[in-house]
């Protein structure tokens, strides 16, 4: 729907009819990085800052948030308070730490920061971090992408840039997992990135150091979301039990117990299958995050909650909507 659409739709009370009944379910909210402005080409997982703080603090005012673990055993429970929500953040950029800690102590809002345990410190990236960094750089202007079938790509301006990105990013996710960094390599290549390019310092991951820091906040969990970050539908059984495991285990070391929440890398439905919830469950993991849109219910699956996605192109009215069930 339209902004505009949606603005009226808040002026006409839709949020108190959508809430009318979902007043006892979650609404787990899922961001990923936060940033000084928004960036260019569009890159939808790093919110800019503004944005996050209007959001934050309007949760804060209308919404009981809780710690994820918490808000999840008493939803199980059926002691949730009405209008409660949660907080996430998938794939542990250092940005959480720089830029969200500071907002969410602000307004007085915990959250869990979802860490890829294997992909740690300063000279790490996930891959389509990579892929965006030398799409911004590309001195190619065109992109040859028939190993994805999606032919040749135009590179010509910042907005055609942030296209082709967005198209490349889904086409390698349906690629096997065996296959992205020789495929990401090729893709680098073929972009031709400027060497003297400024540094894409948005899209480094939390160290260690940094790491124990968040831990240690009073207003801040730290869950499992895998050693590596593939999708743990196309890995082999040993890959499943071993991005799983590995990943709770390291977390499951810093506090002497398993955590109680995993995130699955990427989330949709089809992105994870029975070995995972089988590995999840060995973990003694209690919860599991998807990524399907939606509030978690009592009755929701407790190993495939939905959660709220916030992207760099929601509007305020539409994230209020989403909020109220919609
Ligand atoms: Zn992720």
């Amino acid at each position: 729907m339209s902004p505009l659409v949606d603005r009226v739709a808040l002026g006409l009370g839709a949020e108190r009819l959508l809430r009318g009944k979902r007043r006892h379910a979650l609404a787990i909210v899922m961001y990923h990085g936060v940033v000084e402005a928004a960036l260019e080409p569009f890159c939808w997982h790093q919110l800019p800052v503004a944005a996050f703080d209007q959001q934050i603090a309007w949760l804060a005012q209308h919404r009981t948030v809780l710690p994820l673990a918490e808000a999840l055993s008493r939803l199980a429970e059926g002691t949730l308070p009405e209008d409660a929500a949660a907080v996430t953040f998938d794939d542990g950029y250092r940005n959480n730490l720089t830029r969200a800690l500071p907002i969410l102590a602000r307004h007085g809002v915990p959250a869990t920061v979802f860490v890829v345990t294997g992909r740690r410190g300063h000279d790490t990236r996930l891959w389509p971090d990579r892929l965006w960094k030398a799409v911004r750089d590309a001195r190619a202007k065109t992109l040859d992408t028939s190993t994805l079938g999606l032919g040749t790509l135009d590179l010509g301006d910042v907005q055609a840039r942030g296209a082709a990105y967005g198209r490349v990013v889904h086409a390698v996710k349906e690629v096997d997992v065996s296959r992205w960094d020789e495929l990401l390599d090729d893709l680098v290549t073929r972009l031709e990135p400027d060497p003297s390019a400024p540094p894409d310092a948005d899209f480094e991951l939390l160290d260690d150091s940094e790491l124990a820091t968040l831990d240690a906040h009073p207003l801040i969990d730290l869950g499992p979301h895998s050693v590596t970050h593939p999708i743990l539908s196309r890995c082999s059984n040993e890959q499943v039990a071993h991005e799983v495991a590995a990943s709770c285990a390291e977390l499951a070391a810093r506090h002497d117990t398993p955590p109680p929440v995993f995130a699955y890398p990427n989330g949709r439905t089809q992105d994870f299958d029975e070995r995972a919830r089988h590995a999840v469950q060995l973990a003694g993991v209690r919860f599991a995050l998807s990524t399907e849109h939606g509030l978690a219910r009592r009755d929701s699956d407790p190993l495939a909650l939905p959660r709220i996605s916030v992207g760099a192109d929601l509007p305020f009215s539409r994230f209020r909507l989403l909020l109220a069930g919609a």
